[in-house]
């Protein structure tokens, strides 16, 4: 045993392993033994959303045991089969409080503090107690929002201000794990267009040539039953309803010899779900402890130190494959940057369609959002005497309102802080 506390208990013999011994990329200062455990068990940490479980597990067997967790969901029975910390009597219960009560009676010595919410309900000060924060959110919406109060947090004059994001997210087979040191490296907001929405498939492929299931399933979906079936409103819950569509879409697959149309793929597809997978959720959330182990403890260098990697994706759809790369933090970024990001815009474009519009764009994705330049308040949608008086200017054009370059300012009830913009004409 090399110096430092003996451990006295068999569950830690594996981080035995990494805390008593250097590694390759150790840092030279670091110092072996197993006095890191107590840093671990000191540090409060928090993880958040719908990898909790897997976090939750893998934070509480790293040696971490102040634990914090938020979570707004309650138990549904379809979470059971991959969210291992749930028994069929727990359905209905909320997942933060009785995921804290199993983890705490299975690991002794770990306290697990449970909040049943959103994480927008908390403040400044609840985010500053925390050493770190894990996220495996499901929205993209509460990403942004943690991501701009880490941001904002930033003292220069305090480093302990500095609160290290540690963010897993995952699609059907796909997924990534990123960590951002908030104002030093990319944030969520820099890395937004990763995030962009999927590109509908144009109409003409479906009315043509499929050249894929998902396009006959489309097809089915979209144009069939109008012709066929319109008087009839499409229930993606009725099994009729999703039989009728897989047969239409098994017999256009035939003619257009597409081979893989199956009645899962259909009602995927028609109620545009994307299945979560267990063995994804468990490598993004296995990825993201493991750096908040390598954050807190110094054995490796992490993701996210400045000028190397800090964006890990991983895909398992067609083999699997793993790409680790760095994200570069953008001077245009509304929320670590400090230059207006540019938006190519037509001037012939009314506000309203540009205002529809910034749900769309990947570098935007607001939903409600209000606009207005340095000089006057172009259209709000809050409060409704400033909707009324502004309702008018979204018939009018773009070029009618604003100059070419001009930068405006965009809110969104979404999030706390205003994102600045350029607005550039092209026809
Ligand atoms: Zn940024």
């Amino acid at each position: 045993m090399a110096d430092g506390v003996a451990p006295t208990e068999a569950k830690w013999r594996y981080l035995q392993n990494v805390l008593n011994r250097r590694g390759p990329f150790t840092d030279p200062d670091w110092e072996p033994g197993m006095t890191t455990l107590e840093t671990l068990a000191n540090m409060k940490i928090l993880g958040a959303g719908g990898l909790g479980c897997e976090i939750l597990k893998n934070l509480a067997l790293s040696g971490f045991k102040d634990i914090h967790v938020i979570d707004m969901d309650t138990i549904d029975v379809s979470n059971l089969n991959r969210q291992f910390l749930f028994r069929h009597s727990d359905v209905g219960r909320p997942k933060a409080e009785v995921a804290a009560q199993f983890v705490e009676k299975r690991v002794k010595g770990v306290k697990i503090t449970p909040y049943c919410g959103k994480i927008q309900d908390k403040d400044e000060e609840y985010y500053m107690q925390f050493g770190m924060v894990v996220c495996g959110l499901d929205s993209i919406e509460a990403r942004r929002w943690i991501n701009a109060m880490l941001v904002g947090m930033v003292d220069e004059d305090s480093p302990d201000s500095l609160k290290p994001l540690i963010d897993g997210g995952t699609e059907g087979f796909k997924g990534q794990a990123r960590v951002v040191l908030p104002t030093m490296t990319s944030c969520i907001e820099c890395q937004l267009d990763m995030h962009a929405p999927r590109a509908a498939v144009p109409l003409c492929t479906l009315a043509t040539i499929p050249r894929q299931p998902q396009h006959c399933i489309e097809w089915a979906h979209i144009i069939a039953w109008e012709e066929e079936r319109k008087d009839i409103t499409l229930d993606t819950d009725d099994p009729e309803h999703i039989t009728w569509l897989y047969n239409k879409a098994l017999s256009r697959a035939k003619e257009f010899n597409i081979p893989g149309v199956t009645y899962s793929m259909t009602q995927g597809v028609v109620k545009n779900i994307i299945p979560a997978i267990a063995s994804t959720n468990a490598i993004v959330a296995a990825s993201c402890c493991n750096e908040a182990f390598k954050i807190a403890s110094n054995t490796n260098p992490p993701l996210g130190i400045p000028e190397t990697s800090n964006y890990m994706m991983y895909t398992g759809d067609d083999s699997v494959y793993t790409y680790t790369f760095e994200h570069q933090k953008k001077d245009d970024c509304p929320v670590c940057g400090n230059l207006a990001r540019k938006l190519d815009v037509s001037p012939k474009c009314t506000l309203g369609e540009f205002l529809e519009g910034m749900a769309e764009r990947p570098e935007a994705q607001l939903k409600k959002p209000s606009i207005r330049t340095e000089a006057k308040s172009l259209y709000y949608q809050f409060p409704p005497s400033l909707e009324e008086q502004t309702r008018a200017n979204l018939t009018k054009k773009l070029v009618e309102l604003v100059g070419d370059g001009e930068e405006v300012v965009v809110s969104d009830p979404a999030f706390q802080q205003p994102f600045k913009f350029k607005l550039v004409f092209r026809d």
